[in-house]
């Protein structure tokens, strides 16, 4: 619905293989130390001294986890670095690389890759990342994108899943819910656009849910934030999938259960009124939304002081020595079991 018909279309096959990555990549200048020899041979070099390295890799394919009809590409860009850089963050590690592949038909022209390359930029750049290199290919049909980012660490600050103990407190990041209600907008508006080209979708009074969908950020400032008030989580994920299937994660690999407390679940008010306009219980969009790209760790209890207060995280819950045994105290006391209807990628829609 925002493709834009004045534009120019390159065809791609006007452009050749190489020039075509030379004219995409030649804006990328190294700025990480550790970064020795970026985009230009047959593998990027790195150096990270006395730190560990840190891999994560992540797979986008249009239609399954991207619509074009209403994510401009830009946006697309953006959100591929950010979806990976925030699993660099979830180690407590700073992103230093990306690498990115992208493979698309003969539908797309250069214009179009040069409007992707812009968000990944501007990503790179915000968040002080390089991109040290990729691959580029041709697809049957639509677009795939794959990024890989790299960080560093040091041994004694990386951060597992694996670390919760009993009694420790569990803490949220930002708020929940809102890239997932945002994809609800979209998709409305883009219904209503495919019955009526003329509709003219008004997306001002859903601006914040709507950017958390197609404009996500990685909580960079969070593994700053904890530096700083010298907190070392003792367990920590991001929260791509929905609040439930990252803590049954986090409670698989450590060992422990927890409760949650559903009033104490960090929700915006446009998440609240929005869930309302739909018919959607607000507890559950943020249970299983997703995409909220949040932090969510856990912190030993004395550790409490140094966080309280601030307003970029919650305390929603605590650890229990009851095994994999995670529940939700809903707001009448009840004690819910927490199942991972999180999101689940293979599911049938
Ligand atoms: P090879 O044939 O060895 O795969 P390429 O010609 O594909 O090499 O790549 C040349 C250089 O350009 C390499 O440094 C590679 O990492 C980089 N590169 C290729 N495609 C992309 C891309 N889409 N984004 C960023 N860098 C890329
Ligand atoms: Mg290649």
């Amino acid at each position: 619905m925002l493709e834009d018909k004045n534009k120019e279309r390159t065809p791609l096959e006007s452009m050749g293989e190489f020039g075509l990555i030379d004219h995409l990549t030649k804006g990328f200048k190294p700025v990480q130390e550790s970064t020795v020899k970026g985009i230009g041979d047959d593998a990027a070099v790195l150096d990270f001294k006395d730190h560990k390295t840190v891999v994560s890799t992540d797979l986008l394919v249009e239609g399954v986890h991207f619509n074009l009809a209403y994510m401009p590409l830009k946006h697309l860009g953006y959100k591929s670095i950010m979806v990976n850089l925030s699993d660099i963050y979830a180690m407590n590690a700073e992103a230093t690389q990306v690498t990115v592949s992208i493979a698309v038909s003969n539908r797309f022209p250069l214009e179009a890759l040069e409007e992707f390359y812009e968000g990944v930029a501007m990503a790179a750049k915000i968040y002080g990342v390089d991109v040290v290199g990729g691959d580029t290919t041709s697809s049957t049909k639509g677009m795939l994108i794959s990024v890989t980012a790299i960080g560093k660490a040091r041994e004694e600050d990386v951060v597992y899943r694996s670390g919760a103990k009993e009694h420790d407190l569990l803490v949220v990041t930002g708020d929940l819910g809102g890239a997932y209600l945002g994809l609800q907008v979209l998709e409305r508006e883009n219904e209503v656009f495919k019955v009526n080209p003329n509709h003219q979708p008004d997306l001002e009074p859903y601006s914040y849910i709507v950017e958390r969908q197609l404009k996500p950020e990685a909580r960079k400032d969070i593994i700053a934030l904890l530096k700083e008030l010298e907190v070392k989580p003792t367990s920590m994920i991001d929260v791509s999938d929905g609040l439930s299937s990252e803590i049954l994660h986090l409670c698989k690999e450590s060992g422990v259960g927890c409760h949650l407390y559903e009033d104490k679940i960090p929700l915006d008010p446009m998440v609240i009124s929005t869930c309302e306009e739909f018919g959607l219980d607000s507890t559950l969009v943020a249970m299983s939304g997703g995409e909220d790209y949040e932090l969510l760790f856990t912190i030993d209890q004395k550790e409490f002081p140094k966080i309280k207060g601030n307003p970029n995280l919650t305390v929603v819950g605590h650890m229990t020595a009851d095994k994999e045994a995670a529940y939700l105290i809903s707001r009448n006391d009840a004690q819910i079991p927490i199942t991972a209807q999180g999101w689940n990628s293979f599911a049938k829609t």
